[in-house]
């Protein structure tokens, strides 16, 4: 299994999953988290598995939709609700999104009291879907600004978008996050999401700036892959006095850092 780690969240269990490893077949080859894509179901299931074996973390997972909602995470289950967003308070219990393109997001209190994963397609990124997630985890904090990490998605070389769409964006987000490409506009979703982010209140702000789409042999792509292709997941747990160390928890693992 390969994890992708960021260094501003060095301090709490956390990753982005990719496709090496796993039980799955092609297309879905191997290390799908799908529930609904058409692999095979024991194999998804030995997958998160795998996850779990790896990490020493349950998994708070939704039906995602493609909205702006983000939820209070009842516990490790399977998807349970509709939401683009999970937040997590219980340490060894796992905020988790699904994406392949769409664009995953880590949040994290900084003390690491909660966290929250947010799922950002197109539509969740106009609807500033990353803001509902730094509302949510403010609810009971201190105030002080989560940290927030953009994952591996579909990146400004190759999201290419309508002119209607591009207008859209330029229109919520600045002209900044359309690039002029031969073919027409492609979109930039990490700098519509770190945008949102930052006129959220969000300071410390990291993007992986890895694309699901150029790295075939890491990631599953849908646009890539013509929509039959697997789901990798991003995943956050907070630490918390009360709860067990990261030791305690079977956290060993030495994941490459980007
Ligand atoms: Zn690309």
């Amino acid at each position: 299994m390969e994890l992708i780690r960021s260094q501003l969240l060095a301090e709490l269990p956390h990753g982005f999953t990719t496709r090496a490893g796993g039980a799955s077949a092609a297309p879905f080859n191997s290390l799908n988290f799908g529930d609904l894509v058409g692999d095979d179901p024991a194999a998804v299931a030995e997958n998160w598995r795998q996850l779990g074996e790896a990490t020493g973390l349950g998994f708070a997972r939704v039906r995602q939709v493609h909205g702006a909602k983000v939820v209070v995470g009842a516990g490790p289950t399977t998807p349970c609700g509709e939401a683009d967003g999970v937040v997590s308070a219980t340490a060894g219990v796992a905020a988790c999104v699904a994406v392949a393109d769409c664009v995953p997001i880590l949040l994290a209190r900084p003390d690491g009291s909660a966290v929250a994963a947010v799922h950002a397609g197109w539509r969740g990124t106009l609807e500033r879907i990353a803001a509902e997630g730094v509302r949510a985890l403010a609810a009971g904090g201190d105030g002080e600004a989560p940290l927030a990490v953009i994952g591996p998605s579909i990146g400004p070389c190759c999201y290419e978008v309508s002119d209607d769409l591009a207008a859209r964006f330029a229109a919520a987000f600045g002209r900044r996050v359309i690039q002029q490409g031969v073919r027409g506009p492609r979109l930039d979703l990490w700098a519509a999401n770190e945008r949102a982010l930052r006129d959220a209140g969000v300071v410390r702000v990291a993007v992986l700036r890895r694309c699901t789409a150029c790295e075939p042999r890491l990631f599953f792509s849908h646009r890539r892959d013509g929509g039959r292709t697997g789901r990798m997941v991003g995943f956050i747990a907070p630490i918390s006095a009360r709860g067990p160390s990261l030791t305690e928890a079977g956290y060993h693992l030495e994941f490459p850092r980007s």
